[in-house]
């Protein structure tokens, strides 16, 4: 029989990436009791292999960066379907949140003249992101994690134990959210309790009270065959807060990143980091031309060269020529690829290349893109220095998510909060490189003042989950492994990826689409019965197939709204829909939980406000507005 332990805290934190951390950081600062709950080991999240940068308009390698530029490229990016409120906020606080990881111990790469170096990205006006070679991602988390030891050294300090504050409980998984119904909503809604889960070593069971939980686990990769995720994204986070009643955002949008490994087939799908193209790395075709130019589309021609003089020359005189069309934001790399191999003009190995070869001296490429060298050489015996990549699209990331209060993270249920990949709206359709990092300081660190303020409110009057909760989901987490019968979990798994790989890819149709739901139907209906064979201890098998639910319906709510939205925009690309549609812009998809899947409804988008209105001019606005939507012409007499 597995054993329970019952642990009691203030806020609980899911998630030990970038966004977890901050929060969870942000919590014990301001004198609550947190638990960090981490599936992986401490330490391995996805933030740890995030290589380019964090994007912070600090205006370093050009002054001409402010806020306001890096607000106006993101809601480019996203196509104007960002929640306009976290783009301000993540534009404003960007830059203190570099500032205070720098302050806590971060070794960002410098200029010459010892500030802050910043690297040019797609999407991004000005040179904006903040890097430590093409490992920032690891020495973020380096940072982070030392701040946490830090506190917990200043608790061992005062109450003589580290733990005392700020615990971290790492492989460890959390199932089920407990919920309570909530005596402010009339007994219509319920709030937060606790969380349950297992230890994966052990296979015992974990329950923690806390009347506050913030959700950051990170993304939905490893539902699509082809991705860059670990095995750890299973979508976690966005089927916990469904079942506890919140809803999902933009869940159609999922950004393919243009450039992963090809070849060999076990290293399929791996990230080469846009680094590459941003220190001047070109996208050919099978007969060496570079075909960028012909993929540029109508809403960013002003901005982007014409000829390959002007786009080498932006490199070392930005002010005097346009940025190169290798960097345009992701989701028009990844479709122009996915043609040229269409077209016949690919790799042997269904990619094309990407050559920073013959655009660097070796010695530059190595100091600069480290690990891509490594990367290589090691997995697919090719010299970046002397020869191109083989390159194609991989399921990189999801813009949508938990529907949240921009400036608390707060996700509709009480007590339950939001930070990082796993929210929605910051990104719109699509993500510009580099503000994920920042996305995760300045919401992490917000969720956990949310939190914080919403448990000093409670007064000390905090829920305890219902003994019938604990059992239901206690036998969940048992019941693949006390069935005599079932069918076996990688399987299972290896047809959810095929599906969504397959007919909820980077380029839909509705045919498809509904095939897709039909089949993720008759899945979510296997997946119920399936069977984990071995024990408790250490058993991958058992972990998967307790992770299949949760893919299952988040793959549901990413192919309803694909199938919902009749247009084509950003990390959403219907080929029976392909235009952008003004009208669309204006509806948010919610996927919220239903006896049987998800259900759908359309909510308006939020609106930008007047003065931020302004940061684009009419013609521009008018390709993603309605007439109705379009501020009043400017008086030119006045
Ligand atoms: P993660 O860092 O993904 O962490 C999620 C945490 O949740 C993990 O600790 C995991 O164990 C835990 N977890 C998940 N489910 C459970 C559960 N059920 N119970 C308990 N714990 C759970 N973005 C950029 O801005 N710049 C870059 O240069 C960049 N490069 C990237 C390179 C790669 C290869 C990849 C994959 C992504 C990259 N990104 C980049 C994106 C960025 O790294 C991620 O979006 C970001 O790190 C997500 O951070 P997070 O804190 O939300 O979650």
């Amino acid at each position: 029989m597995p054993e329970t332990t019952r642990h009691s805290y203030d806020v609980v934190v899911i998630g030990a990436g970038g966004a977890g951390l901050r929060a969870a950081i942000e919590a014990r600062q301001q004198g609550k009791r947190t638990a960090i709950v981490s599936k992986s080991l401490f330490g391995k999240a996805h933030t740890v292999m995030a290589e380019g940068g964090a994007a912070a308009a600090l205006g370093n390698v050009n002054a001409g960066d402010e806020w306001r530029v890096h607000f106006r490229d993101t809601l480019r990016g996203g196509k104007f379907m960002n929640n306009p409120r976290m783009v301000e906020l993540h534009a404003q606080e960007a830059p203190q949140r570099i500032l205070e990881l720098e302050y806590w111990g971060a070794l960002f790469d410098r200029t010459e003249q010892g500030r802050i170096s910043q690297r040019n990205f797609g999407g991004h006006e000005y040179p904006r992101l903040a890097h430590v070679g093409d490992r920032t991602g690891l020495e973020m988390i380096r940072t982070l994690q030392q701040r946490v030891v830090q506190l917990q050294q200043a608790d061992a300090a005062e109450h003589g134990d580290p733990d005392a504050m700020l615990r971290v409980f790492a492989e460890t998984t959390v199932t089920e959210l407990l919920t309570l119904p909530d005596p402010t909503s009339g007994g219509a809604g319920g709030r937060i309790a606790g969380a349950f889960g297992y230890d994966r070593e052990t296979g015992d069971h974990l329950v923690f009270e806390a009347p506050a939980v913030i959700l950051a686990t990170g993304g939905i990769g490893r539902s699509f065959q082809v991705t860059s995720n670990s095995w750890e994204y299973t979508g976690d986070g966005h089927a916990l807060a469904l079942r506890a009643g919140a809803e999902l955002l933009n869940m159609e949008f999922v950004q393919f990143h243009p450039t992963g490994m090809v070849w060999p087939p076990s290293v399929t799908g791996i990230l080469v980091t846009e680094s590459v193209r941003g220190d001047g790395g070109v996208l050919r075709d099978s007969e060496g031309r570079r075909f960028m130019f012909d993929y540029v589309p109508a809403v960013f021609r002003s901005q982007y060269a014409e000829t390959e003089r002007e786009a080498d020359g932006w490199y070392s005189d930005p002010e005097n020529n346009r940025r190169p069309p290798e960097l345009l934001p992701r989701d028009e790399v990844a479709r122009a690829i996915n043609n040229e191999v269409k077209q016949g003009r690919g790799s042997p190995h269904g990619g094309v290349y990407l050559d920073i070869a013959s655009r660097l001296p070796a010695e530059e490429i190595t100091r600069r893109l480290p690990s891509m060298h490594h990367q290589f050489r090691e997995l697919a015996d090719v010299d970046i220095t002397a020869e191109p990549m083989e390159v194609g699209p991989t399921c990189h990331y999801v813009m949508g998510g938990v529907a949240v209060d921009a400036d608390t993270g707060a996700a509709g249920v009480p007590g339950l909060f939001a930070a990082g990949e796993v929210a929605s709206g910051m990104h719109g359709s699509n993500r510009l490189g580099g503000n994920s990092l920042s996305d995760l300081l300045v919401f992490g660190r917000r969720s956990g003042l949310g939190a914080a303020d919403y448990v000093t409110a409670l007064g000390g009057e905090y829920p305890s989950p219902a003994p019938e909760d604990l059992e239901r989901a206690a036998a969940a987490v048992d019941a693949p492994l006390e069935r005599d019968r079932g069918e076996d979990p990688y399987a299972l798994h290896h047809e959810i990826r095929a599906v969504m790989h397959e007919l909820v890819g980077i380029i839909r149709s509705g045919s498809e689409i509904e095939r897709a739901l039909g089949e993720l139907a008759q899945l979510r209906e296997r997946v119920a019965d399936v069977r984990a064979t071995g024990g408790r201890v250490y058993n991958p098998g058992w972990h998967l197939a307790l992770d299949l639910a949760n893919m299952v319906l988040v793959s549901e709510a990413v192919a309803r709204a694909a199938l919902e939205r009749e247009e084509s925009r950003g990390g959403h690309t219907r080929d029976d829909f392909p235009e952008m549609s003004a009208l669309w812009r204006r509806v948010t998809l919610a996927v919220s939980r239903a006896d049987e899947g998800v259900a759908l409804e359309h909510r308006p988008l939020e609106e930008l406000p007047g003065e931020l209105l302004e940061l684009f001019d009419r013609e521009e606005l008018g390709k993603y507005l309605t007439a109705e939507e379009m501020p009043p012409e400017k008086d030119s007499a006045a």
